[in-house]
């Protein structure tokens, strides 16, 4: 299994780009050749890790033995996941929501991290030697390597978090974890800020080199293939002829979580649309209309874990509509970075809209659907998860079955949901220990070489 850059012609295997988020060239890793994979052979009763270990044995190509991968896979979700269904399932007006919040810190960043922290210990044991994680988080990945990460004897983490920009409940998942290995900052600024610093150190080859570090940002490859996964699992235990076109309505910030589902499309599932799901901060929602991607200032809402202004993964998406062209997307890419902006052809946008729908949803309308939603089925949605509900209610109706993704379990999201349904629910009654416990993170404005410094001080 080979990888290259989206800016470049370079070849990586699965091993280089693990530990890496970008290329040398600033580009993300994509796979050379998309494998197929012949997900009939399963019936409606298939096993997650099962199906887990044969769409990542695809990626990981030789790089890791079948019988390793296998043990990676078997000792992962198991042990942490709370319930023996990693995902469960919700029928709310005829659609079906998948709910991906089974894991320990109650969101879908879980799947990815579980198992990608195993996946670094694997070759980090082989070879006696520690890496150091640098994460931007807008509250869920955070929180999810945290929990991976405390588990790991080979990986430090470094985590960036806007400040007064994610919930309590998922400053508290971070900051109480107490552990040598992690290490929890506070940005002054947005999420794209923190991003950004993260970006910036990694471009930065010399550093990143002589302190081991690596990222696990939605940009990292195999976080995107372990999510694709939940995508063929859904479609196995809820369509049977294996051929009807479905659709798939998700919450998006990064373009990770929806861009898995493009992987999926790719290794050959019926997906009809996938509907790009945006709040406010609806960068994607805007180029679906004429074109042209274009940054805005970020709008706090609700639904923090998507208020993002610079979709990353968005950049692969660029490359396969423009025909695996490293030039252009280079191109499009540098006039992101120094105009703030690009635009597509016609032609290219048409593309898009084959495979995806977008659309916004605000915050009145999240409020109003979450109410109605508890009403009426007496079931309570997280601010996310009712994104993608409203977005798929306003996609012109094509006879599909809709999937909307459930990212996050409403109790990591509680204020907003009981001022939206009007009672107090009482929610966080279950996790009353997370708030008795003492937090520790560090604040330290929004300042690039300060981080760099303190991963110094640290190893
Ligand atoms: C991360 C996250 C999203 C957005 O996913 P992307 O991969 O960034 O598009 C949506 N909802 C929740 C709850 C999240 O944690």
């Amino acid at each position: 299994m080979k990888y290259q850059s989206t800016r470049g012609i370079d070849q990586y295997s699965f091993k280089d780009i693990l530990f890496k988020g970008l290329a040398k060239d600033g580009g993300l890793f994509i796979p050379v050749e998309w494998p197929k994979f012949d997900f009939k052979k399963y019936d409606n009763n298939v096993c997650y890790d099962e199906l887990t270990l044969e769409i990542l044995s695809l990626f990981v190509g030789n790089d890791i033995s079948k019988s390793d991968l296998s043990s990676i896979v078997e000792n992962s979700y198991r042990h942490a996941f709370t319930s023996q269904d990693y995902v469960t399932y919700q029928n709310i007006n005829q659609s079906i929501i998948v709910e991906l919040f089974n894991g320990p810190t109650l969101a879908f960043k879980d799947f990815a991290m579980q198992l990608l922290i195993p996946l670094f210990d694997h070759f980090l044991a082989n070879e006696n030697r520690k890496v150091n994680l640098l994460v931007a988080t807008s509250g869920d990945t955070g929180s999810a390597a945290i929990n991976a990460v405390s588990k790991s004897k080979h990986v430090n983490i470094f985590c960036l978090f806007p400040k007064n920009r994610i919930s309590e409940f998922q400053r508290k998942q971070m900051s109480t974890v107490g552990k040598e290995n992690i290490t929890l900052c506070e940005i002054d600024g947005t999420f794209d800020d923190c991003q950004n610093i993260v970006k910036s150190i990694l471009r930065d080859q010399n550093f990143c080199n002589s302190n081991s570090v690596a990222a696990v940002n939605s940009i990292n490859w195999a976080r995107i293939a372990i999510q694709s996964v939940y995508y063929f699992y859904s479609y196995l235990n809820n369509v049977h002829d294996y051929k009807s076109e479905v659709n798939f309505s998700v919450p998006t910030g990064n373009f990770g979580d929806i861009y898995a589902g493009y992987v999926a499309k790719k290794l050959g599932l019926p997906i009809n649309k996938l509907i790009i799901a945006t709040n406010e901060n609806d960068i994607l929602y805007r180029f679906m209309q004429d074109g042209r991607y274009e940054k805005k200032e970020v709008q706090r809402t609700t639904s923090p874990s998507m208020d993002i202004q610079i979709a990353s993964n968005f950049e692969r998406l660029i490359f396969d509509l423009y025909d695996s062209s490293f030039s252009v997307t280079k191109n499009k890419m540098t006039d992101f970075n120094e105009k703030g902006s690009f635009q597509v052809d016609e032609k290219i946008l048409k593309k898009m809209q084959l495979s995806f729908d977008a659309h916004r949803v605000n915050q009145t309308e999240v409020g109003e659907l979450t109410k109605e939603i508890y009403l009426n089925c007496d079931y309570l949605i997280d601010p996310h998860t009712a994104i993608g509900l409203a977005a798929s209610k306003k996609c012109n109706d094509d006879g599909a079955l809709n999937f909307i993704l459930s990212t996050a379990h409403p109790v990591k999201f509680s204020e907003a949901v009981e001022s939206y349904v009007g009672s107090q629910l009482d929610l966080l009654s279950n996790y009353r220990s997370l708030y008795t416990l003492k937090e520790s993170f560090l604040s330290l404005g929004n300042d690039e070489s300060k981080i760099k410094e303190l991963i110094e001080s640290k190893i």
